[in-house]
């Protein structure tokens, strides 16, 4: 089924000449981990706000073309409606974190929505449990790190069961560890709930390994769009518009491994594919010192 459509959509924010979105059609279907990456102003935040409704029911502008989620045109929606369907996540978690405790952050979008306190309890507690912040339930908000602040965001966007969870560059303020621990949160509710994840990145490394499809934007337009396998090939291309190859891919490509979907993505299927080739050029994989016995 498809979970959002996307046909010929423009949009302009007030007040400016140019379109953020120009002319972009897309389609993500239930159950996939989607990928949406370009360079600063091609449009990324935009599209998100185009899919949870913020465009055009908060920020105004020309829009035309559609956007359907679940079937249903965004515009003819009202946020709170979308909200129970589309849980969505910034990219601040600063800003977005609001309350003073771990449990009232969950619990304060839930509140809204008519929940029974059976219902809100069970709700929370799972929403904490899937992104590990079970024990954190008491905690002041204030006390939690960049990490487990965006993560409890994340706990808060998915309390209400939303079927779709669009995230938007939720990792441009982490380190790596951060970065890896969010991605997967979202493998894990992708995978064990069958949630669509939607996200906006441009960390590419993690992007493309976790991934099933990818959207690379440039201006408003989708320049490719494929497996991430697929997509990382177009080196010359992602060069150009400024979409970084990540080390492992660029190696590969460099050395001609890793044929098709076959490409490798991540640092472990990197390393065997160079070992195979080194292998077969008679070069050890490993450091040659000798070993002391
Ligand atoms: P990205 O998220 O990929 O960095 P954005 O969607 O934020 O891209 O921006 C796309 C284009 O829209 C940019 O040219 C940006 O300057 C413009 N833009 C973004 N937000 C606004 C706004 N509120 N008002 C006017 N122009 C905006």
């Amino acid at each position: 089924m498809g979970v959002l459509e996307i046909k010929d959509l423009y949009f302009t924010y007030g007040g400016s000449d140019t379109p953020a979105l120009n002319g972009l059609s897309l389609r993500v279907d239930e159950g996939e981990f989607f990928g949406i990456t370009g360079p600063t102003g091609a449009g990324k935040t935009t599209l998100a706000c185009c899919i949870n409704g913020l465009i055009p029911h908060f920020y105004r502008g020309r829009l035309q073309g559609r956007v359907l989620v679940f079937g249903e045109p965004v515009g003819e929606s009202t946020p709170a409606r979308l909200a129970r369907s589309v849980g969505s996540v910034f990219q601040d978690a600063e800003s977005q974190v609001i309350c003073a405790d771990v449990e009232q952050e969950v619990a304060f979008g839930l509140e809204n929505m008519g929940f029974s306190p059976r219902e809100m309890e069970e709700r929370i507690q799972t929403a904490l449990e899937l992104v590990g912040l079970s024990g954190f339930r008491q905690r002041p908000t204030a006390w939690l790190s960049g990490g487990e602040k965006q993560r409890l965001a994340i706990a808060a966007a998915l309390a209400p069961l939303p079927r779709v969870l669009v995230l938007d560059e939720p990792t441009s303020e982490l380190d790596p560890l951060g970065t890896r621990e969010i991605f997967q949160v979202l493998r894990r509710l992708n995978r064990e709930m069958g949630m669509t994840i939607i996200i906006m990145e441009q960390k590419t490394d993690y992007l493309a390994a976790f991934a099933d499809r990818m959207l690379v934007l440039e201006a408003g337009r989708a320049v490719l769009e494929g497996s991430p396998a697929a997509v990382m090939r177009q080196q010359a291309d992602l060069d150009r518009v400024g979409v970084r190859v990540p080390d492992v891919a660029r190696l590969a490509l460099m050395l001609g491994i890793g044929r098709d979907e076959n490409l490798p993505l991540t640092v472990d299927h990197g390393r065997s594919l160079v070992e195979k080739w080194l292998q077969k050029r008679g070069q050890s994989p490993f450091h040659t010192g000798k070993l002391i016995s």
